[in-house]
């Protein structure tokens, strides 16, 4: 399988403080990749240099692209769709303007979103202000897809939901993965990430301390570095 990203060596600052060192990892095509490690301990830098929005050094190639030469507004045009923390719609619009705002062509469209998640079709014409908490994931998630990303980053995606909706979210994500899509993943639920994950990186202290297969994330290291 050929590397989709590669990053290594990342380093990323705050005004003068240093939140990586060194980081290095990879997302082959049709791979997921889960990024795990405590609180604070550089997930969403990482996320937020391979957008371009940090400053940082090192090197991200992205689909064969240098992305650290590539301004902000253009990384994202290259095929990286993310879903940030926090379930950003734009609630003024409808669930339709939401999704048809971020449209690219390619195979996600807003049929297959609503193949995917059933209850965005039931509200297609509602203001995105009027979902629940788990509908608006849902409608993020969606708009990330209609960008027909190559890589989708999901940072936190079923945070602060109910179990049941929390489910219907894997669920999905899931079937995203045996639909080949490229996924980056930080979420909480090592139990979760370990059915979903080919791959996990640790961060600890903005560092990548472990990288192995699921099958290789003992207690012991759970333990140490996720505090689960
Ligand atoms: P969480 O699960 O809490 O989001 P995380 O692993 O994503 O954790 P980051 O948000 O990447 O962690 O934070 C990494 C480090 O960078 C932390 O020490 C944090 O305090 C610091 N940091 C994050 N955002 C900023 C910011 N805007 N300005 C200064 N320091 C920041």
């Amino acid at each position: 399988m050929s590397a989709l990203l590669e990053v290594s060596d990342l380093n990323a600052f705050y005004g003068s403080s240093q939140a990586l060192f060194g980081v290095s990892l990879s997302v082959a095509e049709g791979q997921a990749v889960a990024l795990m490690g405590r609180n604070g301990m550089g997930k969403t830098t990482t996320i937020a240099c391979l957008m371009r929005m940090l400053p940082s050094t090192g090197v991200i190639r992205f689909g064969g692209t240098d992305l650290t030469r590539v301004p902000s507004h253009r990384a994202a045009r290259l095929g990286i769709g993310l879903v940030p923390e926090g379930r950003r719609v734009f609630a003024p619009l409808s669930v339709r303007e939401n999704l048809v705002a971020a449209a690219k062509s390619g195979p996600w469209d807003q049929s297959k979103v609503v193949g995917l998640f059933p209850r965005l079709g039931e509200r297609l014409n509602q203001s995105a202000r009027t979902l629940s908490g788990g509908e608006q994931q849902m409608l993020v998630i969606g708009r990330a897809l209609m960008t027909n990303p190559r890589l989708l980053i999901l940072d936190e995606a079923t945070e602060g939901l109910a179990p049941v909706v929390r489910q219907e979210i894997w669920q999905a994500i899931h079937c995203l993965k045996d639909d080949g899509q490229s996924i980056l993943i930080v979420d909480k639920s090592v139990r979760e990430l370990s059915t979903i994950a080919d791959q996990c990186v640790i961060l600890e202290r903005g560092r990548d301390v472990w990288h192995g297969g699921p099958d290789a994330l003992t207690n012991d290291l759970t333990n140490k570095y996720l505090g689960v």
